[in-house]
């Protein structure tokens, strides 16, 4: 092994939470290495290239405004977000629902005479009344109405942002997001795929003083007395290098954290949570493009009465340059039963495929498939579900974890994977030890 370099930060993985951590170490003038064991930025929030499209393997829509934008102008990097007009629409029974005006209240008015019930909880949870953590989302809305429509609605509503059914996600986390977080009231999508907002982060991390490695996996974070001192990183494939630095950032999960610093130097409290607390969410995403425009709208489109489908956007419709010229480019996604439990991803692929058939006339004729994957277990939608997430601190000093299993309660996204780089660079940045939990 070569002598030892040293940083005054290294990030571990270079997804949504970890180029918005190092971003912003950097632009706190701190020099600092991200790295990543695959040969791109973004993780499971990557773009690849099929046919000449340019791909999204995970996030599309990026909200502009809030701690994400932050991050940007903290660091000077440029973000182009292309918002669609109207960003959200419903599709029910084959037809446009637009709510732009009239919100949540305009659509649930025209499907149930018992909205206002629904409503009210929404305006109690807006002043902080909120349910337990252990009432579905489902149960929730049961004791409202009993409208199939609605319920739909919820069900993938729940589905399209949290990655998890109305029967599995808590009505606390749901609420709280829809009442006092950005709930994807302003969305948009890059030009360039997702993967142009990573790319923008990591090259403020280099233009301030920083490296980038990738295909370069930490393989051992080094604890001596209590304290997180280095890391072991196989370069660029190469040569294994111990790498020294004050602070230590893991983006691959606590489940990560466990692995690469051993359980030895966590409390069991910390090793439990990994393995009984957390639950990954699952999704399943259909790429594909067609020659005719088959999307009647041009943002993201939530659909009601589905087996597993839950919504789909005309990424084409603000950004066409994703697409080789001729072609429209849409995404889907369906979200399994159980999508926090075990499934049989086959049958589950097969039956958002029926969904898409049964809402495009035509279907299989006028597209050409992208792209089918299911994202699950170490690879999911979500590294856990809204509710059920570990601390950012991991008892370790100088140790943290960021990205979308140690997210702040019920928030979800790209959004809350900023959020968590936030919140842990102010700690570093106060000198607060990762000990506190936080
Ligand atoms: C299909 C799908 C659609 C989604 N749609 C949206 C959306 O529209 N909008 C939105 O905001 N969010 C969306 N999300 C959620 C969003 O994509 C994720 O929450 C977010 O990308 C997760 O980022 P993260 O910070 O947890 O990092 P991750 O994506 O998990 O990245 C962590 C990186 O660390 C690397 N790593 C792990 N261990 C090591 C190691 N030992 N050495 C080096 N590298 C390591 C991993 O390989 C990975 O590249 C979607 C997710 C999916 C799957």
């Amino acid at each position: 092994m070569n002598a030892a370099m040293r940083f005054d930060a290294i990030v571990i993985g270079a997804g949504a939470g970890g180029c918005h951590a190092a971003a912003r170490l950097a632009a706190a003038g701190r020099r600092t290495l991200l790295i990543d064991d695959h040969d791109y930025l973004g993780g499971r929030a990557g773009t690849e290239i099929i046919d000449g499209h340019k791909v999204n393997m995970g996030a599309i829509a990026l909200e502009p405004g809030g701690v994400f934008e932050e991050t940007f102008a903290l660091c000077g990097a440029p973000l182009e977000i292309r918002e669609p007009n109207p960003a959200t629409v419903f599709f029910l029974e084959g037809k446009v629902v637009n709510v732009q005006k009239g919100g949540l209240g305009l659509l649930l008015g025209g499907l149930t005479k018992h909205a206002s019930r629904v409503l009210d909880q929404f305006a109690k949870a807006r002043s902080g009344d909120l349910p337990d953590g252990r009432q579905s989302t489902e149960d929730w809305l049961k004791g409202y109405t009993k409208n199939e429509t609605v319920h739909a609605i919820f069900r993938n509503l729940c589905a399209a942002i949290f990655a998890m059914n109305a029967d599995e996600i808590p009505a606390r986390a749901f609420l709280t997001y829809f009442t006092s977080k950005g709930a994807f009231k302003r969305f948009g999508f890059h030009p360039e795929g997702t993967m142009g907002a990573w790319q923008a982060l990591a090259d403020a991390v280099v233009r301030l003083g920083g490296e980038v490695w990738l295909s370069s996996p930490a393989e051992k974070i080094e604890v001596e007395n209590g304290r997180a001192v280095a890391v072991r990183i196989r370069r660029e494939g190469g040569e294994a290098v111990r790498v020294e630095a004050d602070t230590i950032i893991c983006n691959g999960g606590p489940k990560a954290v466990v692995t690469l610093a051993g359980e030895d130097h966590l409390s069991a409290d910390y090793v439990r949570q990994t393995r009984d607390l957390l639950k990954p969410a699952a999704n399943i995403v259909y790429n594909f493009a067609s020659r005719e425009d088959i999307m009647p709208a041009p943002g993201i489109m939530t659909f009601g009465k589905t087996r597993r489908l839950c919504n789909m956007a005309n990424l084409t419709a603000t950004c066409p340059e994703l697409a080789p010229d001729g072609w429209h480019q849409y995404v889907a996604y369906a979200v399994p039963k159980p999508a926090i439990g075990d499934f049989e991803s086959d049958a589950e692929v097969t039956l958002g495929l029926e969904d898409l058939r049964e809402q495009f006339p035509g279907f299989d004729d006028k597209v050409k498939m992208l792209s089918v994957r299911v994202m699950r277990d170490d690879w999911p939608a979500q590294r856990s579900g809204a509710g059920y997430d570990m601390d950012r601190a991991t008892g370790i000093d100088g140790l943290w974890c960021v990205g979308d299993a140690v997210k702040l309660y019920g928030n979800g996204g790209t959004q809350a994977c900023a959020e968590t780089a936030k919140v842990v660079v102010d700690k570093i940045l106060s000198g607060t030890p990762a000990i506190v939990m936080g």
